[in-house]
């Protein structure tokens, strides 16, 4: 009695809600389509609409496809991000999908999850899925690979364009013409779907001798990488992903197929470089520059202490000048330790190590003495890392071409682990994640309490530190940048390194989840008392960022809200923290505008 009573009311309270606030239509209200409106839309997109079961059905006796030993081969793949990338509605961290369905959750619901979902394999499914959402009035996602950190690529009640299949090339080996320019642009360049990942683009590149600006991950897609920035190992040299666009064929929120680039629809080209996915239209090719592939010199070391660790972060500014990239990564509460590499394209050895020999002798590394390095010069092996070189960027399979001898086999060791661990595993994976992050410039990292604000923001147990030191002279003054700018966050622009703390943990309490959250803030007030005006990267930040219009976009965020209401005024896209969306609210899976 007292459940059906609640029943009525949550939906007496729905349907008032819908109705008072423009909401979207949800399963079971009047505006919801008919069984023969899914139907015939089926029709129109060739049967490509999916009602997909949620992402661990198989591990729930509720659902058909309940098996003991498909889940405890699921309980592995779960950790696998191209396990999820290649389920039509699985998203990597559970927090955002309301737990809905994990290999080890009590139940298993779809309550988190997109209800229907058109599986794109041509521009025309989109278009149609598009046209439909707009149409009948429904929430409209858009997934890719579902690696998202803020939970923007998936949403409840929704019908979900899964841009996964979406990997057409088309390779342009000397020169690209922008569709409707009168202007040739040198060099190679590649027109790609969105859905495709960068193992498989990287892939192909390195075949053809040629290298992308990509991400660290092989299985990132172009479509949420590129839209936010998009940043890599050849970043801090060349520029940001999103500063290698040269063109970009979409769909509008109004359902036309049209080609953004210097020459047309340069609203869309600029907002779509840098100012966040699902908010303009979903792309379906972006078209990148190229460059002939080129050696790159490596270091892989150790900084040990605190002291060392934020001395290491103060000498940053010297690499990034000469365009070097890096990562630091530790778990610090138990090891303070951080291991860091450094690669500078289209270099060498000897070139890397006058810049940064300076800064390492002063590293103390383990405090262990490693072997010295037999052969060759003693500089290339020692106490605080060893220097490495290959000679082409393919980050599918970097080969790792030593100009060592043997000593040198535990570098190249030590580089394969780096490169398989950011590209088979990372930490949290299927559970549930909240990053925290910050960017830093050169001279914020000069500052006094530097030491104080990473140990604070570390300070949680179980919090894993990640910097993401890939900003430099290519993406203070990207060298190939089109169309006179694009949206990338200018706080972006100054940085030199985007240090973050990421919270992992299992289970479904949602109060644990509230008290994440106020640990989160606590760790990014620390975080953010460096450079208190700064900015994030919107692609790996949290969501609950205090002013997160300015933080993701700074002063960019006025053109990317007229730009916003002028070319989605009904607002057919929406997701969490992305442009425009402060004018909507989330009631329980219920999307009304305010
Ligand atoms: C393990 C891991 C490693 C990472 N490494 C890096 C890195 O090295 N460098 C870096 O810059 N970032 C990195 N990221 C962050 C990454 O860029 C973001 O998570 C990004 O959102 C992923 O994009 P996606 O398309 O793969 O994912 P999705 O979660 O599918 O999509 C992300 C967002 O983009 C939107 N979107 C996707 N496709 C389209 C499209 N075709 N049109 C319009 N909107 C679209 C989605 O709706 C969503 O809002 C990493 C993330 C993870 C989880």
């Amino acid at each position: 009695m007292l459940i059906t009573f609640c029943l009525w009311s949550f939906l007496l309270y729905s349907f008032s809600v819908q109705a008072a606030a423009q909401c979207k239509s949800i399963p079971g209200s009047s505006g919801w389509p008919s069984l023969m409106d899914w139907n015939e839309f089926n029709t129109t997109v060739k049967g490509r609409l999916l009602k997909p079961d949620p992402p661990a059905a198989t591990c729930h006796d509720d659902y058909d496809s309940y098996s003991l030993i498909r889940c405890a081969a699921l309980k592995i793949k779960f950790l696998d991000s191209t396990w999820h990338a290649a389920h039509p509605t699985s998203n990597m961290w559970q927090n955002y999908n309301n737990y809905s369905c994990t290999p080890t959750s009590e139940s298993c619901t779809g309550s988190g999850l997109p209800i229907y979902v058109v599986e794109a394999h041509e521009p025309m499914d989109v278009k149609a899925a598009v046209d439909f959402a707009r149409t009948k009035n429904i929430r409209l996602n858009i997934k890719s690979t579902g690696h998202d950190f803020l939970g923007r690529s998936v949403q409840p009640n929704s019908l979900s364009i899964w841009t996964h299949h979406l990997k057409t090339t088309q390779w342009h080996e000397k020169s690209f013409s922008p569709k409707g320019c009168d202007l040739v642009i040198d060099g190679p360049a590649v027109t790609a779907g969105s859905g495709s990942q960068w193992g498989e683009l990287n892939a192909e590149a390195d075949k053809r001798k040629l290298a992308l600006v990509s991400g660290g991950f092989n299985s990132v897609s172009l479509g949420g990488f590129l839209s936010n920035g998009g940043h890599g190992g050849l970043s801090a040299k060349y520029g940001f992903g999103a500063d290698m666009v040269l063109q970009i064929e979409l769909v509008t929120p109004s359902g036309e197929i049209i080609t953004a680039n210097e020459c047309q629809n340069t609203d869309y080209f600029w907002a779509m470089r840098g100012g966040g996915g699902s908010t303009y239209g979903v792309a379906l090719t972006y078209t990148l520059k190229a460059l002939p592939t080129f050696r790159t010199a490596m270091w892989i070391g150790f900084a040990s202490g605190w002291d060392e660790i934020a001395y290491l972060h103060s000498q940053w500014p010297k690499l990034a000048a000469v365009g070097a990239s890096g990562y630091m990564m530790g778990y610090l509460p138990l090891i303070t330790a951080v291991p860091f590499y450094v690669t500078l394209p289209n270099a060498t050895i000897r070139q890397l190590k006058s810049i940064l020999d300076p800064i390492t002798d002063s590293l103390d590394g383990w405090g262990v003495d490693d072997p010295p390095a037999a052969g060759n010069s003693s500089r290339l092996s020692g106490r605080r890392g060893n220097y490495t070189e290959f000679d082409s960027w393919g980050q599918a399979e970097p080969h790792v071409h030593s100009r060592q001898d043997k000593t040198n086999d535990s570098t190249q060791g030590l580089y394969k682990r780096a490169q398989e661990g950011i590209t088979d595993y990372f930490p949290g994976m299927g559970s549930n994640k909240l990053l925290v992050s910050w960017l830093y410039s050169a001279a914020d990292v000069q500052h006094p309490n530097l030491k104080e604000a990473l140990k604070a923001a570390l300070s949680e147990s179980g919090t894993i530190y990640l910097n993401d030191a890939t900003m430099g002279v290519g993406t203070q003054n990207p060298p190939y940048l089109r169309g006179g700018g694009n949206a990338v966050n200018p706080a972006l622009r100054t940085a030199v390194m985007r240090p973050a703390a990421e919270m992992q943990w299992l289970g479904n309490d949602p109060a644990v989840w509230t008290k994440k959250r106020e640990v989160a803030q606590k760790l990014g007030a620390s975080l953010r008392s460096i450079s208190p005006n700064g900015g994030t990267y919107a692609n790996e930040a949290d969501p609950d960022t205090p002013n997160w219009q300015h933080a993701f976009w700074g002063s960019n965020y006025d053109r990317l809200l007229r730009i916003k209401k002028m070319v989605d005024p009904e607002g057919v896209f929406y997701c969490r923290r992305c442009v425009g969306s402060e004018f909507f609210e989330d009631h329980d899976g219920i999307l009304c505008r305010k």
